[in-house]
């Protein structure tokens, strides 16, 4: 099974073409048409699996096809570093470069002033660390009650950093109506009771 036939939209088509992808991956095969449907994701991958592809992808088709006026965000992917977070943004830029969608890289370690004004700007997208995350919150700049996607990435990592209250602060933030994407490459005691209560009636899908 090709991309076409998972329900991509053909500006996703062009992209993941120009990107070199001639099929998806086993993750990508199962994940996008799930996620297109508006069903929530239990992934059970690691990284390398194309695993990125399979929540980025049908997230800017959704995201292209309905835009809101005032952009506050409607997806947010929590990634536990920084540097998943820097090629989550990289990704979704080389996947939606055919689509006129804005997102802003919410990590620590650099400044605040140049990621506020970029939220003044209006994103559609927040990919973001937990910690700086929570920040810009209680400093008012980020407002989540527009969120309809939300990505947890690498729930084990998260777990390991000690990032599980964070996380749990940063979901309870967000409206109850969701769709959401978990993935993990172990699915722990811990993981597995974090995936239950953020997650209703998931499609599981593991590789
Ligand atoms: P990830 O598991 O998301 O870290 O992706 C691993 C690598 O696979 C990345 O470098 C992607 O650019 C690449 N990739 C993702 N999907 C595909 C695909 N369908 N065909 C070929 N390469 C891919």
């Amino acid at each position: 099974m090709g991309f076409p036939e998972l329900g991509l939209s053909p500006e996703l088509i062009r992209a993941v073409t120009e990107a070199g992808y001639t099929e998806p991956t086993p993750i990508q095969a199962q994940a996008i048409p799930t996620v297109l449907m508006g069903r929530d994701v239990l992934g059970c991958a690691q990284t390398g699996t194309g695993k990125t592809a399979s929540f980025t992808l049908p997230m800017i088709d959704i995201l292209a096809n309905g835009r809101a006026k005032a952009r506050m965000p409607r997806s947010l992917i929590v990634e536990p570093t920084r540097e998943l977070a820097a090629q989550v943004a990289q990704n979704f830029e080389k996947y939606g470069k055919y689509n006129n969608l804005k997102h802003a890289l919410i990590i620590g370690g650099e400044g605040f002033a140049e990621q506020e004004a970029r939220l003044m700007g209006g994103v559609d997208v927040l990919i973001a660390t937990p910690g700086r995350l929570l920040d810009l919150f209680e400093r008012g700049k980020i407002l989540l009650i527009d969120v309809k996607i939300l990505v947890i990435d690498e729930a084990d990592r998260m777990l390991d950093m000690g990032f599980i209250p964070d996380v749990e602060r940063i979901v309870s933030l967000l409206p109850k109506i969701r769709q959401t994407l978990f993935f993990s490459a172990t699915m722990a005691p811990e993981v597995k009771r974090l995936a239950d209560a953020f997650l209703m009636n998931p499609k599981e899908v593991t590789v």
